[in-house]
């Protein structure tokens, strides 16, 4: 039974197609024990695209994207391209695909397991059972804000400008992205901004309520000044359950958050753009970390994080949410059962390879499946 989605996965470089091979074993248990008849389509990104086609994305892979359902993206760099110019390296090509599919929503999750509640830095009390969804706006504020540059003054000293801007449409797509997830969960939004001492924080506030006073009034809206939540993140995670806010605070809050884990390889990510007629958007999944050239070609690299990506592709973009559920929950039974890639090792635990994590994924999908 085919389900009329398609899926471009780009592995890229170093461990990207050494993590990718295990969401290709899930996909085809998918295809085996679930009837899906995803239809799945590879590129090539970054170095790798570089050595066979001399740009970091060719525009075959670029028109594969676009009509795509959602990527799926490993990692790309390495030292072996770390001398191209910049428009040259492969982070271009990344880049080039964010652009090109308008992602305005990144979403990044910060789950702590169970089984993985010590390597948290923060007291145990306070991450168990943490579920947080940060979502990002990502294309616009003062990353991107017109006048920016660095001038001379008639004194000689410099002067480094750039400006924070939003405007009404820009504020309401990514906090509608946001209360539409918190829809699924436990129905809570927390928009943060600097509302106290910039106008832009003034108009992101009253436009964040704005959409949810008319479209969202089931959803519970709380607003936070951006340093607060810094603090609050920290001092009691588990208050929040998706927090929305603008790029530059996003950007921290999300790294932070992300700490809160206390593991790199266990972070997924999927970044956003606008809904087209029929309400599918533009969608491109990627877990947070990135090549790992000191790991790449040992087969120790940890593949949750790609394979939680594919989780959330499989809710957000592919309409399987059941299948997702059930890969979360596979992850965790594994984790649970004492299986640790080099990574998230921890006393008393068993060292396994990627590979062997990929079929201890499987096995358990048999089970719970069964
Ligand atoms: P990195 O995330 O690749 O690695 C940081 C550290 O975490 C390394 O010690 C690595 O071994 C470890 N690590 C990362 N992912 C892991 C995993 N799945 N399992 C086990 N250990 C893991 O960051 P870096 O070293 O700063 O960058 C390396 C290369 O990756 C650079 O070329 C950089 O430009 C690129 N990069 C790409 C992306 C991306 O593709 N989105 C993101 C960040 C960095």
């Amino acid at each position: 039974m085919g389900s009329g989605k398609m899926l471009l996965i780009l592995a890229g470089d170093g461990i990207g197609p050494e993590v990718m091979a295990e969401v290709r074993r899930l996909i085809e248990w998918l295809e085996r024990k679930r009837g899906f008849g995803l239809q799945v389509i590879e590129g090539l990104v970054g170095g790798a695209a570089i050595d066979a086609h001399g740009v970091p994305i060719d525009e075959a892979t670029m028109a594969d994207a676009m009509a795509a359902d959602a990527v799926l993206l490993g990692a790309v760099g390495g030292p072996k391209w770390d001398s191209l110019p910049f428009e040259r390296k492969p982070e271009r090509g990344l880049l080039r695909l964010r652009k090109d599919l308008e992602l305005f929503a990144n979403l990044r999750p910060a789950v702590v397991f169970n089984a993985l509640v010590d390597a948290s830095p923060l007291k145990p009390e306070l991450v168990r059972g943490l579920d947080i969804m940060i979502v990002r706006e990502l294309t616009g504020g003062v990353y991107f804000g017109e006048p920016r540059g660095i001038e001379t003054l008639a004194d000689g000293s410099r002067r480094g400008v750039n400006t924070q801007v939003y405007t009404t449409e820009e504020i309401r797509r990514v906090a509608r992205v946001a209360f539409e997830i918190a829809a699924g969960r436990s129905k809570r939004v927390c928009s943060a901004d600097k509302a106290n001492v910039m106008e832009s924080g003034v108009l992101w506030r009253e436009e964040v309520q704005r959409l949810h006073d008319e479209a969202f009034p089931d959803i519970e809206l709380t607003h936070m000044y951006a340093d607060n939540c810094a603090m609050q993140l920290v001092r009691n995670p588990s208050q929040f359950d998706v927090i929305v806010t603008d790029n530059l605070f996003g950007d921290i809050l999300s790294d932070e958050a992300a700490m809160l884990t206390g593991s790199l390889g266990m972070l997924p990510s999927a970044s956003l753009g606008a809904a087209d007629a029929v309400g599918r958007r533009r969608a491109l999944y990627e877990p947070v970390h990135g090549s790992a050239p000191d790991i790449a070609g040992k087969g120790i690299a940890n593949p949750l994080a790609v394979i939680l990506s594919f989780a959330m592709c499989l809710r957000l973009s592919l309409d399987r949410a059941g299948d997702a559920a059930l890969i979360e929950a596979a992850v965790q039974r594994v984790l649970d059962g004492g299986l640790r890639t080099a990574d998230i090792m921890q006393v008393d635990k068993a060292r396994i390879s990627t590979r062997v994590m990929g079929e201890a994924i499987i096995r358990e999908l048999d089970k719970i499946a069964a």
